[in-house]
């Protein structure tokens, strides 16, 4: 596996990105980062993963200080998996150009955007430097983080014409979502967030029979989770898959949450 830091060196070793997926990381390479890696390998004949942890999505300087690091094992990981290139920029490297900057519409202000400030531009910001440098045409993302899937298709997709394919959640024994920051969380919590991911996929179950209903009801529930766990959730709402719009149940939908537990903040949608 080459590591590549500088985009004069990138640029030196892929002159031809045709075959060449793209996976972008924070690091901390989990079995959802690895499924994103095999989705690539089984469509492209090499992949190039990033791993850079950019400060400017980090609305709050101790979560970007206290994100888990860990480059050796990331490392090994990838070569294990024979991945061909690991891009591994500073962040000096890549703001070191300008860039177009990315402002949100009221409308675009939901979920996370609406509680963590800034940070979807931070997102975009740093996105449309990887996909700058990084040329290639498909990149592998997850539907863990679906509003950042949903924003970057909306606003970079095109610009780049790259197609961004989405991968289903990797989660442990079929309920906790695997998540880099789940390293923070003490194992009494991890097995609460494993709980409160059970109850959320009922919900979803049940939503599926009771839709107009279960919605109605879904403040109680948020209550209840919120009381039984000793958590702060931020919000639980369903929106539609498509446009992110809250939902009617007449078209695909998934329900959204986001909460702190630990003081670690925990995405999931189901
Ligand atoms: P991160 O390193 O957390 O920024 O994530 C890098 C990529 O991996 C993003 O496209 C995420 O959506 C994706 N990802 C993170 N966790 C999972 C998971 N449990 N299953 C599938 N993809 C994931």
């Amino acid at each position: 596996m080459k590591i590549i830091t500088s985009i004069f060196e990138l640029n030196k070793e892929i002159k031809d990105y045709k075959n060449v997926g793209f996976v972008p990381t924070m690091g901390g390479i989990h079995a959802g980062h690895k499924s994103l890696i095999k989705a690539s390998q089984n469509k492209k004949s090499k992949t190039i993963v990033s791993i850079f942890v950019n400060p400017t999505q980090f609305n709050k300087r101790d979560d970007f200080k206290k994100y888990p690091r860990n480059i050796r094992k990331d490392i090994a990981i990838l070569k294990k998996m024979n991945v061909e290139y690991l891009f591994k920029p500073s962040a000096r490297e890549i703001y070191k150009f300008k860039a177009k900057k990315f402002n949100l519409k009221k409308k675009d202000k939901i979920l996370c955007a609406k509680f963590r400030t800034g940070h979807f531009e931070g997102v975009l910001n740093v996105m449309n430097r990887l996909m700058t440098i990084v040329k290639s045409k498909d990149l592998y993302m997850g539907e863990k983080d679906y509003q950042q899937l949903y924003l970057i298709k909306k606003f970079l997709s095109k610009k780049f014409k790259a197609r961004i394919n989405s991968c289903p959640t990797v989660r442990v024994n079929k309920n906790i979502a695997l998540s880099t920051r789940n390293k923070l969380l003490k194992t009494n919590s991890l097995k609460k967030a494993a709980e409160i991911a059970l109850f959320l996929k009922k919900i979803k179950y049940k939503s599926k029979l009771h839709g107009p209903k279960l919605a109605s009801n879904l403040s109680d529930y948020k209550k209840k989770l919120e009381n039984k766990y000793n958590i702060k959730i931020d919000y639980l709402e369903f929106r539609d898959e498509k446009n992110l719009k809250l939902n009617n149940f007449k078209s695909n939908y998934r329900l959204f949450v986001a909460y702190n537990i630990d003081n670690v903040r925990l995405i999931d949608n189901f």
